[in-house]
């Protein structure tokens, strides 16, 4: 790709960029959220035109038109979202894309056959006749990528294909990639985790506000060099100093005697105003569990919530929202982003009756908030009136975070917040947390990443198997103490 450019209205999206994949390489695409990473490989897989620059494959200038000739040209792009049909196999949903030949209908036995070919040469095993929708998230992306070699890709994009993958099924993918590596197949990974680079990558390309800062071998760029081409300045510490908790500071939330449904475990703790408890735990250990029940998401068999000494029934996550709880998960889409709405619609949708007069909306008042919010959370986008879609992930976050605020929430739930998220964008969350803490608010985090907790946290308490077993001060949370307990080590 030479010299692409690309800009949407208000936005230069990519500013001249030129990038090369060399066959059975693997070239990570870094860059922070929003920085071009997607634009610049959904030119290459044909489903945005270019505005300028040329696609050179093979040494011949070509016109990616539509995804059809993407794949013609053996180009194979797996998205975050897969397009899988839920209610098909893994063998249908591989063949599906496949074309006969001309003038012949699509032989399904012989199409099925191809299908059995390509996974039994990647050594994978799915489980046939399962709908893809009983699949993990693992086996379905196997899936998408037996759907693009079926259709001979010589070139796999992958846009952050282990966000949400466990340690040992980011190994099998990456035995996997090495394979195809070794046939010649090329990859472009695309990537927030920095530290798997190194085991995966051959070559670096740094994207930063629509240009390519610098491509470099991996073994040549530590990581601390990766981050400063990312952010272009340097990035003081990875947490903020949090407010000192005072001993008297009120109880914002308290929980008591929770029963979950699936541990049916007894919950119970609380949290102070301007306090951060972390959940800690490994990935099942009912850690979501108990956020999901104190939000409402999922009704508790028992127990009391209380907000500020005040018995709080919730019930659903609307009543949640006006209980003061705020819920705020990975999935943003889940949570009450309407992508196709812009900012500010998103920002005042739940609460439309404090911008109403007689039945009319004071547009004034509401672009007037919207604005505010903008400017103290720094969500990057041209105004308000940007449809959400087109923001990236760590500002849509921060979008979620506004309309939580305008709620004048007080118990605010973090479930994974900074997963899938850069660097940057993550420090401004943290940030946005302490702001959150200074306006009284009390937060209880859920993180699998270990230093996230350890850095952000007043307390941690350790879940295993649905319960609390540990609570650690900040002081003595250590990393080795902490996963002793979460693995049950030490009880
Ligand atoms: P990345 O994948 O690196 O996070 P993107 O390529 O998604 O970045 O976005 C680059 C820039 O282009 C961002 O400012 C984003 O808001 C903007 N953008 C992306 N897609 C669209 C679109 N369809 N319409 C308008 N702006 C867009
Ligand atoms: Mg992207």
């Amino acid at each position: 790709m030479r010299d692409i450019a690309k800009s949407f209205p208000g936005v230069r999206a990519l500013d001249g960029v030129s990038f090369t994949v060399e066959p059975g390489e693997v070239h990570a695409l870094v860059g922070e959220n929003g920085a071009g990473k997607s634009t610049l490989m959904k030119i290459l897989s044909g489903a945005y035109r270019a505005d300028r620059g040329t696609i050179v494959i093979d040494g011949n200038r070509v016109t990616i038109e539509s995804p059809k000739r993407a794949e013609e040209l053996g180009i194979g792009m797996i998205y975050q979202e897969f397009n899988l049909v839920p209610e098909l196999d893994a063998t249908r949903n591989i063949v599906l894309g496949v074309e006969p030949a001309r003038g012949v209908f699509l032989d399904e036995r012989a199409a099925t056959a191809r299908a059995a070919t390509v996974m039994q040469e990647l050594g994978i095993v799915l489980p046939p006749g399962l709908p893809a929708r009983l699949l993990s998230v693992a086996q379905q992306q196997m899936v998408e990528i037996c759907k693009a070699l079926v259709k001979k890709a010589r070139l796999v994009v992958m846009d952050e294909p282990t966000a949400s993958l466990t340690e040992r099924e980011i190994d099998a993918l990456f035995a996997l990639i090495r394979r195809l590596k070794s046939q010649g197949v090329a990859f472009v990974y695309i990537s927030h985790r920095l530290e798997e680079l190194p085991a995966i990558a051959d070559r670096i390309t740094v994207l930063r506000d629509g240009r390519a800062i610098v491509t470099e071998a991996a073994k040549e760029l530590s990581q601390d060099e990766i981050i400063r081409f990312m952010v272009g300045r340097p990035l003081h510490a990875q947490f903020p100093e949090l407010p000192r908790v005072s001993d008297s500071a009120p109880v914002v939330l308290d929980v008591e005697g929770l029963r979950t449904a699936a541990h049916n475990a007894i919950i119970s703790f609380s949290v102070r105003a301007g306090e951060i408890v972390g959940l800690a735990g490994l990935v099942g250990a009912g850690r979501t569990e108990i956020v999901r029940a104190i939000a409402g998401a999922d009704v508790p068999l028992a127990g009391t919530v209380r907000i500020r000494g005040e018995r709080v029934v919730v019930r659903n996550p609307h009543s949640a929202i006006g209980a003061g709880i705020a819920f705020i998960t990975e999935d943003r889409k889940g949570q009450g982003l309407v992508l196709d709405m812009n900012v500010r619609q998103n920002t005042t949708l739940a609460h439309l009756d404090r911008f109403a007069h007689y039945g009319f909306i004071d547009a004034g008042a509401e672009t007037r908030v919207t604005s505010h919010e903008i400017a103290e959370l720094h969500i990057r986008t041209p105004s308000g009136e940007q449809p959400v879609r087109n923001l990236s992930g760590g500002n849509q976050q921060k979008v979620v975070l506004a309309k939580w605020l305008i709620a004048s929430a007080q118990v605010f739930l973090f479930d994974e917040p900074t997963r899938g998220i850069d660097v940057g964008a993550k420090a401004e969350i943290y940030g946005l947390m302490v702001e959150l803490l200074k306006r009284g608010a009390a937060i209880v985090m859920v993180s699998s990443e270990l230093p996230e907790v350890l850095g952000m946290a007043d307390r941690v308490l350790v879940v295993r198997d649905g319960a609390i077993r540990r609570e650690f001060a900040r002081a003595d949370a250590t990393p080795d103490g902490v996963m002793a307990v979460a693995t049950g080590v030490e009880s």
